[in-house]
């Protein structure tokens, strides 16, 4: 096989070992290997042979949601997506508020809005060249909402048993330690596509993708891979160098901004609480939440409260005790939540800065989809509110209680 010009050290001894490093990871793969992967079976259970197209819906569903999640978390939020959402239409037909709540607990919201958006768009378009509704080319799939190069190579490997290289998280880990990549793969990343389609088996695509991801997810992970049990231990560099877990190379760390947000769980004379929607942009968007906003310099965090409410709601409140506090890192910033229960006093809630606003009975609220740091704080109110203890003058007026509402 002849060496494409821009592989480097490390690289090109990959080159003759190509053939090698294929068919051990195979014949690893056939013992060893994920062979149970609900949407990667016929309707009948059974493995597909080589080029035996598999059904890209349930395929697809499952890809976006491993784009940031590992499988044994994945596999009950599909089984659950796949009994609601059976096929596209349904999906494409779905309620959005629907889909959210199906979606609450994976993260990452963006990715249920893309995916319903998507089954919108290849329902709209179905049909409309004689294909079907699904793209048939990469390029095709990667014109769809939120899919990168490897979720969609991933997808039409898996699915038609197409040879297109995969290069997801477990695979750069791989490749890195193979190679003893002396930099983040984040900075490698057009040799690491060259490697891994170089590594790429064109007879049976599918199945060595398959293998390749279950390797880096099973063997060779972050921090104890079991190299003992390493089909391409032989040809590893990182083995070889005697500390694998050095691989990949990391950035250095950079800080990541911390904010504190005072948020009110704001009770009306009925016991109802305030929710309100969030505009459908950024992360979280179109997921419900507790009202309030970040703590500016200097400011009490009640202060942050009574402020934040009532620029974004138009309503007073009395700020009461806290409930909780709740930290939650995201992968750009880490937020801290100082929770308080708050007493509504005046003012008609106003979705000044989001799409609505709701009162809904404690007991009403796992109808919404919430952001994660939210059900800890749902779980404490209810706690709360079970435990019958408010603060005096929160929650349902008492007979004789002279509160005015308006
Ligand atoms: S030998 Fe170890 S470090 Fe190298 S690929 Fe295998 S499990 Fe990973």
């Amino acid at each position: 096989m002849s060496r494409p010009p821009a592989l480097e050290t490390g690289f090109t001894a990959m080159v003759d070992r190509a053939s090698e490093l294929r068919r051990s990871l195979l014949a690893w793969w056939q013992v060893d290997g994920r062979q149970a992967i609900p949407w990667k079976l016929n309707p009948d259970g059974s493995l597909p042979a080589d080029g035996e197209p598999l059904d890209p819906y349930p395929i697809w569903v499952a890809e976006v949601m491993l784009q940031q999640t590992q499988l044994p978390v994945v596999l009950p939020y599909w089984h659950r997506w796949m009994e609601a959402f059976p096929d596209l239409e349904a999906l494409a037909t779905a309620d959005e508020q629907r889909v959210l709540l199906l979606w609450q607990g994976l993260g990452y919201y963006a990715r249920a809005h893309r995916l319903h958006q998507a089954a919108r768009q290849l329902l709209t378009g179905r049909d409309l060249d004689g294909s079907g509704p699904w793209p048939p080319t990469l390029e095709g799939w990667q014109a769809l909402p939120g899919l990168g190069r490897s979720t969609a190579a991933s997808i039409v490997s898996s699915a038609f048993d197409q040879p297109e290289a995969i290069l997801d998280g477990n695979v750069k880990r791989v490749l890195a330690r193979l190679t003893a990549s002396p930099r983040p793969p984040a900075r490698e990343l057009t040799r690491f596509w060259q490697l891994s389609e170089l590594l790429l088996d064109p007879a049976r695509p599918r199945v060595f993708n398959q293998a390749l991801m279950d390797l880096g997810a099973t063997v060779c992970t972050p921090r104890n891979p079991r190299c003992g049990d390493c089909p391409w231990r032989g040809s590893c560099a990182a083995y070889a160098a005697g500390d694998p877990v050095r691989y990949p190379v990391k950035e250095p760390p950079r800080t990541v901004p911390f904010q504190v947000i005072g948020v009110g769980v704001v009770l009306d004379p009925a016991g109802r609480v305030l929710i309100d929607q969030r505009l459908n942009e950024g992360l979280l968007g179109g997921l419900w939440e507790f009202p309030g906003g970040k703590q500016e310099h200097g400011e009490a965090i009640t202060a942050t409260i009574v402020r934040e409410l009532a620029e974004e709601l138009a309503i007073q409140v009395e700020v009461g005790e806290e409930l909780i506090v709740v930290e939650h890192a995201y992968s750009h910033k880490r937020l801290r939540f100082v929770v308080h229960l708050c007493r509504w006093l005046e003012g008609e809630p106003q979705p000044l800065a989001s799409q609505q606003v709701r009162w809904v009975e404690p007991g009403a609220l796992d109808a919404y989809p919430f952001p994660a740091a939210n059900a800890r704080i749902i779980a404490a109110l209810r706690q709360r509110l079970d435990g019958g203890a408010l603060p005096e003058g929160f929650g349902p007026q008492q007979p004789g209680d002279r509160r005015s509402v308006a």
